[in-house]
């Protein structure tokens, strides 16, 4: 059966004062979320976020992961919708989310805003997520390259999110199924590590033997050059092997249950 053996570290960088990212380290479900908002609602947004999903998706273990990442963002949104009921103050608050999930057998990979996913798959680096950002879809439509993007002024304006406020029906984040296997190794970031931190430096660092090694010299990267946001990458084996137990590791604002709306809203098994 598939799985996920990884690792993830944040850090506050050196500019910000608390950290608005979050992310879940699990053996089937994996997660960055990084928060925007006013009166401290960045983090509210992140950790509620993070919270749900993983919570959700620790109850339906079986259930098809694009499935799955669909109900938790639809949870999500809820959850963020609440807390801005609650709280006025945290009106326009929101959150990027990059996750993936597998059963066992498949994986997926749910994405909104401008955190990233990255595959290595024999040694080759791809991004597998497009930033919902402005200056990416100028990139789509021919007028700018990448590296114009990279250090465009308005590159930090995110198109899509998932917002404390209620946008109706509409779909706000991608799900597709993800060809990996095992012996491929996956990142998720935050833009605190990718706006820093080259394409070469991270097929550099991921091509580190363990996890843990990979995910805290991509962080020392990001610091060294600069730290100018809050940073957050979780590295991931795909291995292959009996179910384990375990749930996964909180990492970041979430990791203070003060900044999750309602703990109780989903109850974990
Ligand atoms: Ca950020």
């Amino acid at each position: 059966m598939l799985r996920f053996s990884g690792s993830g570290v944040t850090d506050v960088g050196l500019v910000r004062d608390h950290n608005e990212d979050s992310a879940f380290v699990g053996p089937y479900l994996a997660l960055v979320a990084d928060g925007v908002g006013g009166a401290a609602a960045g983090e509210i947004a992140s950790a509620t976020t993070t919270y749900a999903v993983s919570a959700l998706a620790l109850g339906r273990p079986d259930a098809d992961p694009r499935e799955v990442l669909r109900e938790a963002v639809a949870l999500a949104r809820v959850q963020l919708l609440e807390g801005v009921t609650h709280d006025v103050r945290r009106a326009g608050m929101a959150t990027t989310l990059t996750a993936v999930a597998t059963d066992g057998s498949r994986v997926a990979l749910a994405h909104v805003g401008d955190s990233r996913a990255y595959l290595v798959h024999e040694g080759r680096l791809a991004q597998l997520s497009s930033d919902h950002t402005y200056v990416q879809q100028l990139v789509e439509q021919g007028h700018l390259t990448t590296d114009q993007a990279r250090v465009h002024p308005w590159k930090n304006v995110v198109l899509r999110a998932l917002p404390g406020s209620d946008v109706g029906e509409v779909e706000v984040a991608d799900v597709l199924e993800l060809d990996v296997a095992p012996g491929d190794r996956l990142l998720l970031c935050s833009d605190g590590l990718s706006d820093l931190v080259t394409d070469d430096q991270l097929s550099e660092a991921l091509a580190l033997g363990d996890p843990q090694s990979a995910a805290a010299t991509l962080v020392e990267e990001a610091l060294a050059a600069g730290g100018v946001d809050n940073i957050t990458c979780v590295v991931l084996d795909v291995v292959d092997g009996p179910r384990v137990v375990g749930d996964g590791v909180l990492l970041g604002a979430v990791r203070d249950l003060h900044n999750v709306v309602n703990p109780s809203a989903v109850q974990t098994p």
